[in-house]
């Protein structure tokens, strides 16, 4: 939006003349919006699992705790740890990517492996069974395996965490229009309408009632769409609240006939 102030100077020729000056402030708001988002986020994501880490070492330290507690206590910093080192990840990833400094390996790879490897990962994790559904042949592209696979572990990621006391997600790599789709579908808590604009946003979190005690950053898909556009890729999403949501890739399919089979790159 721009703001609008008034100034009057004095010219010799005209007199006193009344000038309206126009600023654009949209930019100036984003910027101030990520930075409120960031320290938000920081404060928040970073000082819980580091307030807990911090107090289960010094019970540690202080106290003869009995090898079974100890385990625990350790498998907790473990965890909370890991949780950090995720968010800095991250938090790096997008930074580089937005620097336009991250190098993608493009080589032709099969999409098949590729996409069991990363359900098979998920599949029994947190209470859910990743329901694979695959085209017979080879699905081929010109990608970046690695980052493909960070891709749909984020997908599958918020899958799971967003359809609590769900028991499935459903994952479908299939031929669309020249193009191979990679598709995540659950049956969770869904998208309200007026977050859907903002769903690939920087730090962007919906702010639901029912998903309070969800974990996250808001970088998980922002980091996707970006890696996917520099893939030469399209993300899509669909969702309906209460219902579920269907998050998904279009990668451009690599012409079988132009590829050695031999090449594909079959797994990492
Ligand atoms: P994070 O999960 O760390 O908050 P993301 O960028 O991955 O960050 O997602 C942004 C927001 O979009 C989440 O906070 C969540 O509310 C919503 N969201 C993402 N994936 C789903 C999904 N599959 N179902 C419902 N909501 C989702």
């Amino acid at each position: 939006y721009f703001e609008v102030y008034v100034q009057r100077i004095e010219d010799v020729v005209w007199g006193s003349v009344k000038l309206f000056v126009f600023r654009d402030r949209t930019k100036e708001e984003e910027t101030n919006r990520l930075r409120d988002e960031f320290v938000s986020v920081v404060s928040h994501e970073l000082r819980t699992p580091l307030a807990s880490i911090l107090g289960f070492s010094e019970i540690m330290l202080n106290r003869s705790v009995k090898p079974e507690k100890a385990q625990k206590y350790i498998s907790t910093i473990h965890g909370e740890a890991t949780r950090l080192s995720g968010l800095i990840g991250d938090f790096l990833d997008l930074q580089r990517i937005e620097a336009g400094k991250q190098s993608y390996r493009m080589l032709p790879l099969d999409l098949k492996p590729l996409t069991e490897d990363v359900a098979a990962q998920w599949d029994g994790r947190a209470g859910h069974a990743v329901r694979l559904t695959l085209p017979e042949g080879v699905c081929a592209v010109r990608s970046d395996g690695d980052r493909l696979k960070q891709v749909l572990h984020n997908l599958l990621s918020n899958a799971v965490k967003y359809s609590p006391g769900k028991d499935v997600v459903d994952c479908v790599l299939r031929p669309e229009d020249g193009r191979w789709v990679v598709e995540v579908r659950d049956y969770g808590l869904g998208i309200p309408e007026d977050a859907k604009p903002k769903m690939f946003g920087k730090f962007y979190r919906v702010d639901n009632s029912d998903r309070r005690q969800i974990g996250g950053t808001g970088l998980g898909l922002a980091i996707v769409k970006e890696m996917i556009e520099d893939l030469g890729g399209e993300i899509s999403f669909d969702s309906v609240l209460g219902e579920g949501s269907t998050f998904r890739f279009a990668l451009p399919a690599l012409d079988l006939p132009a590829v050695d089979e031999a090449v594909l790159v079959l797994e990492d």
